[in-house]
């Protein structure tokens, strides 16, 4: 039996002019995502993208897997193809929904005709379909509000198409149409939400980590590595620049008053972050924060803090509970990975003590007691990069 996987697009139907550049955007995506998965044929028709494996080696079960994490997708359907004949039709519906139909009580059927050469209308091939399997599945009955199992039958140019309930997509829109951003990205739980977050809304992302060696490991930064990639199983491949950040941090520890310590780190990272965002064409800064979390998460410490820069800095997690964060970071795959006990640089020198409302002037009188522009240039040149999303062969 011939199948197929059938796409509906999300928001991106409403995009007026928009919309060709976010179709294309997504059949591109799709494509590279599929390339180690076997040949398929990735097209759009009639407002719906169709995946077809090509041949017995395409594997469709890692294709669904791959469609549900491409943004832009608001459902996908795995769905069998017939020729354009009722009876054929009535069949295939049968076996090929035979598992879900029978584990259902209620069902009915939805039909669409886009070719209107075919000899029964929608309601008339709802109707037929309909009476076959209940005479098939004598169990079954009718349930045209609340069906378990609702049918779909698509008449369209290509054939016919059956199948069962569609899965939900990722939703959002096509990662590349929204410009790109830099996700200061930490190993904790909330940064890789917001980069998933902000991926979400059709942004790429450049990752940007601060490292302070030899106080947090190589190994801590293997898990960030590891976070992104999954964060890129969705947000498709991006590049990761590592700060060596000790330095910086140490002369704040030696010149700065201690509750000062938090907040004069956060704005070195944030104006390092955008020099670097800068030279890799982003146009925003995305971080964790989620307001009151802790003490540099007060509106008075990010009006600080963001004062540092002159990007845009985007935090999408700043009205969500922690418990939501938690729950998305199960969701993406990035929870269990967070959870692993590393240190982060921010944790290496934590004040007991820290200021939850600094005042602007006070900590810039503080900073005046160090070299801003000689720390930022001299961990700037001693970043490093590495790839990520790239490892999984051809496929981005
Ligand atoms: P997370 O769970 O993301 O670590 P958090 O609640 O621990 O967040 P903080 O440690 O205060 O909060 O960090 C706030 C935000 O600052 C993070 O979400 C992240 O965007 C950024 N950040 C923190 N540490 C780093 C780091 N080592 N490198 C890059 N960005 C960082
Ligand atoms: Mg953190």
């Amino acid at each position: 039996m011939q199948e197929t996987i059938l796409i509906k697009l999300g928001e991106l139907v409403l995009k007026g002019l928009n919309r060709k550049n976010f179709e294309m955007v997504l059949l591109k995506s799709l494509r590279r995502r599929l390339m180690n998965l076997g040949e398929f044929e990735v097209k759009s028709a009639q407002s719906t993208i169709y995946v077809i494996p090509k041949n017995e080696e395409a594997d469709l079960d890692a294709a669904e897997e791959k469609v549900g994490k491409v943004f832009g997708i608001v459902s996908y359907s795995r769905a069998c193809v017939v020729e354009k004949d009722l009876p054929a039709i009535q069949k295939a519906a049968a076996d090929y929904l035979r598992d879900e139909l029978l584990e259902a009580s209620t069902f009915k059927v939805e039909s669409k005709r886009s070719d209107k050469k075919f000899p029964y209308t929608s309601p008339e091939i709802s109707r037929e379909v309909g009476a076959y399997l209940l005479e098939q599945f004598p169990h079954l009955s009718v349930d045209v509000h609340n069906p378990d199992v609702e049918v779909r039958v698509e008449v369209r140019d290509f054939g016919a198409y059956v199948h069962g309930n569609a899965r939900p997509g990722a939703g959002g829109i096509p990662v590349g149409t929204g410009g790109k951003a830099a996700i200061l990205i930490s190993g904790g739980i909330d940064s890789p939400v917001a980069a998933w977050s902000i991926a979400k809304r059709g942004v790429e992302l450049t990752a940007i980590h601060f490292a302070s060696p030899p106080y947090t490991s190589q190994r801590a930064e293997e898990k960030v590595v590891r976070l992104l990639e999954k964060v890129s199983e969705y947000s498709g491949r991006m590049e990761m620049i590592t700060v060596p950040f000790t330095h910086i941090q140490e002369e704040i520890l030696a010149k700065c008053p201690e509750e000062l310590f938090t907040i004069i780190m956060r704005r070195f990272m944030m104006r390092t972050a955008e020099r670097i965002a800068r030279r890799k064409g982003c146009e925003a800064l995305i971080t964790g924060e989620s307001l009151g979390q802790v003490a540099s998460q007060t509106m008075q410490a990010i009006a600080c803090t963001d004062a540092a820069v002159q990007m845009p800095v985007f935090r999408p997690l700043i009205g969500t509970d922690k418990a939501e964060i938690v729950a998305t970071s199960y969701k993406i795959g990035t929870y269990d990975i967070s959870i692993e006990p590393y240190e982060d640089c921010c944790t290496v020198f934590t004040p007991k003590h820290p200021r939850t409302r600094p005042i602007l002037h006070i900590v810039e009188t503080a900073e005046s007691a160090l070299d801003v522009e000689g720390l930022i240039e001299e961990c700037m040149q001693n970043v490093w990069y590495t790839r990520i999303g790239w490892n999984r062969k051809k496929e981005e």
